[in-house]
């Protein structure tokens, strides 16, 4: 089986069994990932602002330097399997690679049981028209943007 095989419904198959391609096909494409973060430390976790990385196409909900993303980003989450491991706690509750995770189904929205981006788009889950650059806010200010439409 070649990296670049893609299986029926390879969704459902076990997150380690992914050939490369399925790997990358699993993504939804929402960006959530892409927003700043807050440690809150009254409830010592995580929370999400609606800032969002420079690199960010909003209407495409792409990055603009995927080649070069960590490099202009050191901090920048490139999921694999240890990453991801590692980071689960505080990955957005409906990314495809947190539920797959934990052995939930993907909900019925995703562009890959959907067919497009439109039901996620009418549900807000793309972040799209719902956050401001980081090139805007200051550091200092990030708190002011905390958001609950995300969480971990
Ligand atoms: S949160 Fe998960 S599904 Fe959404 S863009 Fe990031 S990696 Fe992809």
């Amino acid at each position: 089986m070649s990296d670049q095989t893609v299986r029926e419904r390879f969704w459902e198959l076990p997150l380690a069994d992914l050939t490369s391609k399925e790997w990358e096909l699993l993504c939804d494409g929402c960006a959530r990932c892409c927003l700043k973060k807050l440690q809150d430390e009254d409830a010592a976790r995580l929370v999400y602002t609606r800032v969002v990385c420079r690199y960010l196409d909003q209407q495409k909900c792409s990055c603009t330097a995927y080649r070069r993303r960590n490099e202009l980003v050191p901090d920048c989450l490139v999921l694999d399997m240890s990453v991801l491991q590692a980071s689960v706690d505080w990955i957005p509750d409906t990314c495809a690679y947190k539920l797959r995770y934990q052995n939930q189904p993907l909900p019925a929205w995703h562009p890959l049981l959907s067919g497009s981006r439109d039901h996620m788009q009418a549900q807000g889950i793309a972040v799209t028209g719902r956050v401001i650059s980081e090139d805007y806010v200051h550091d200092d200010g990030l708190e002011e943007h905390v958001i609950r439409w995300v969480r971990a």
